[in-house]
């Protein structure tokens, strides 16, 4: 995964991204904090009731296994964790202020309950695997789509025609994703995935978690190791989805919705029971917090057990086995056809769909995608020719293998059926060796557009991992390998960005260039392995004290440049001074005792005197060597005790 963060960073620069707000911005704010007591974090809390409510939720599902229900705040925050807390409050928050909005086409309530479902989906999972914190999973599956949200928000009118042309085209969710992820990129530059990655990431959701949710979509992009961690949790991600298609299907479409989620399920290897404990209470779940959230009621769902029993696809003598079963659909309006072609079609191993006219004939094919149609001739509402005519005119319905019923005196009228779009026909009455012997040519005909599809598919994810690997690569040459930091290169970059921000905003700049106090000596001393856990152990410190927007690279040896975007100069002077407590606190272990060191801080804040980007650097390097010569004491800084 990697994201794009340069375009994140001015779609977030607008400030117009959904973000918490109100007591949420506070609890997220707070949580941040290393000097608030656990009373001042929970008073927050307290002053939001509908929160609190929501939280007990949360808390009382997690701690179901234990018995004790959890009814007051800190019982709660024990229970759950500050971090997810703040998730919570965070996505409850994005939930209450955009239930509706201003993008027309853009299904809101809609948006929220597949949300809903997903994350519970992901924390049931993890629940009765163990591979995840459950409750962290439930705060990342709530928020898995967040960048659609926010490509409603803040191209309201744009992304409402983006998705307005996408309705009109009949594609499967899968492939309709992938289009509208590329017709994003077009208009915005960036798409949803990335975008809910760069939010999350932004936010400081676990990246154990954000990396498989990515690649859910497209996992043959992912590359984790067969059998790690990383591979399983991609799988959840992935069965979680399905369990949201699942949940969310109108019931016509269950029966392939079932399919998908087994297949799934099995890949990670889920016994069948432990599959129907995850979905059952995804189910019972669903319906309470949609009460708790006030969203949308979901329709009657049955158990799925029940829902299993639709699948009883059995492999008959007409198809090899180990291929998943053709789908069939027959279209007539007779019952007892249908009943007949059903029994031979079953018995031969086809998965049969059923449908009593051509209007529904139409929709379900639509739906379902046979790779075969048996379709009668005259039909009430669209007859056979009609509907042959209106599937060949979709791209789905041009794959489709269409076999015409024909009665007695129509074959004089076949050639009308072949240029309807009919690849063969059949009269009836229908004889049950003629009918296998047509339908093995159909099945020829269909594992030839397989085939040509999966080579196209192939296609497609080549091109696709060429674009990972250039932007691996284009991301490695921006990275520091030894802290995970942006380098030099990147540095600059990001600050003629927030420079130019700055100016087109007339808002402040600021910068803190922070370099190791006698960092030689310690290498000289303790060793360059040292050297490295020192550089590595500062780097987090000075991390942990950023304010949300800051970036700090590593841009030389023992050499730190932190950008503060509108920032002013009393912000970074208290950002400075946080810094230099941390890290005057670091004690790093060695074989040859605890080395503690310092380091020198200069700072320089954009003033009316400075034309570039530049100037602002060589302000606060300069700061920096003042601090240096002053002693490495002027902003409470001690020197190493080497
Ligand atoms: P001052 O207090 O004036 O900043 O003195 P200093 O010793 O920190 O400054 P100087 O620039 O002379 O030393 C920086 C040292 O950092 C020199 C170099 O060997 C060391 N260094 C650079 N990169 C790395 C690294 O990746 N790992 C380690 N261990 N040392 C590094
Ligand atoms: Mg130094």
């Amino acid at each position: 995964m990697d994201i794009e963060l340069k375009k994140f960073e001015q779609l977030k620069a607008t400030g117009e991204l959904p973000s918490p707000k109100g007591v949420a911005l506070t609890i997220v704010r707070l949580s941040q904090r290393d000097d608030v007591s656990a009373r001042q974090f929970e008073q927050a809390i307290k002053s939001d009731p509908a929160f609190v409510g929501r939280l007990m939720k949360a808390a009382n599902i997690a701690g179901r296994e234990k018995g004790r229900p959890i009814a007051s705040v800190p019982d709660a925050v024990n229970v759950l964790g500050v971090s997810v807390v703040r998730n919570l409050a965070l996505g409850f928050s994005l939930v209450s202020g955009h239930r509706a909005g201003a993008c027309p086409n853009f299904d809101y309530p809609g948006f929220w309950s597949r949300a809903v479902v997903n994350a519970l989906a992901l924390q049931s999972i993890f629940k009765r695997t163990g591979w995840s914190n459950p409750e962290e999973a439930f705060c990342c599956g709530l928020l898995a789509e967040i960048g659609k949200l926010a490509f409603a928000t803040l191209h309201p009118k744009e992304y409402s025609r983006l998705l307005g042309e996408l309705v009109t085209i009949d594609a499967p969710a899968i492939e309709r994703n992938a289009l509208l992820r590329e017709r994003e990129i077009a208009s915005f530059a960036l798409h949803h995935d990335d975008l809910t990655a760069a939010m999350l990431t932004d936010w400081g959701f676990p990246g154990v978690l954000l990396e498989p949710m990515y690649f859910r979509h497209c996992p043959e992009r992912a590359n984790f190791a067969p059998d790690s961690r990383g591979q399983r949790l991609l799988g959840a991600a992935r069965l979680a989805d399905a369990i949201a298609d699942l949940c969310l299907a109108a019931s016509e479409l269950r029966e392939t919705r079932l399919l998908a989620l087994t297949e799934r399920a099995v890949a990670i290897q889920l016994e069948p029971d432990v599959l129907q404990g995850i979905v059952d209470s995804v189910v019972h779940d669903w319906a309470e917090w949609t009460t708790v959230l006030q969203l949308d009621k979901p329709g009657p769902l049955p158990s799925f057990s029940e829902m299993m029993k639709l699948l009883k696809v059995e492999a008959g003598d007409g198809q090899d086995a180990s291929q998943p079963a053709l789908r069939v659909l027959i279209v007539d309006d007779e019952t007892s056809m249908r009943m007949y072609l059903r029994a031979v079609l079953e018995q031969l191993g086809y998965q049969v769909f059923e449908a009593e006219n051509g209007q529904q004939g139409l929709e379900t094919a639509l739906s379902v995608q046979p790779q075969i149609m048996i379709v009668d001739w005259l039909m009430p509402e669209l007859d056979g020719l009609q509907l042959t005519r209106a599937l060949r005119n979709t791209r789905l319905g041009r794959e489709m293998y269409i076999l015409m019923l024909t009665a007695l005196g129509d074959e004089e009228r076949l050639v009308e059926a072949f240029e309807a779009g009919a690849d063969d026909y059949l009269s009836k009455p229908v004889n049950e060796k003629v009918l296998a012997a047509r339908l093995r040519a159909a099945s020829r005909t269909a594992q030839v557009h397989e085939e040509v599809a999966q080579d196209h598919r192939q296609m497609k994810q080549f091109a696709a991992e060429l674009a990972v690997s250039n932007r691996r690569l284009h991301e490695a040459s921006i990275t520091d390998p030894l802290t995970g930091f942006h380098n030099r290169r990147y540095a600059m970059e990001r600050l003629e960005q927030a420079w130019a921000v700055s100016t087109r905003n007339d808002r402040p700049v600021s910068c803190m260039m922070i370099d190791i106090d006698k960092f030689k000596l310690i290498n000289d001393t303790y060793g360059h392995d040292v050297g490295d856990k020192v550089l590595t152990t500062l780097a987090e410190v000075l991390k942990k004290n950023l304010r949300a927007n800051d970036v700090l690279c590593r841009i030389g040896g023992d050499e730190f440049l932190m950008i503060s975007p509108d920032a002013d100069s009393e912000a970074v002077r208290s950002c400075a001074q946080r810094m230099l407590l941390a890290v005057s606190k670091v004690q790093i272990e060695t074989p040859l005792g605890n080395v503690s060191c310092s380091v020198s801080i200069g700072i320089a804040t954009r003033n009316e005197g400075m034309v570039d980007m530049a100037m602002l650097l060589k302000a606060a390097d300069e700061d920096m060597y003042r601090e240096k010569i002053g002693g490495r004491a002027q902003l409470g800084n001690q020197p190493a005790r080497v």
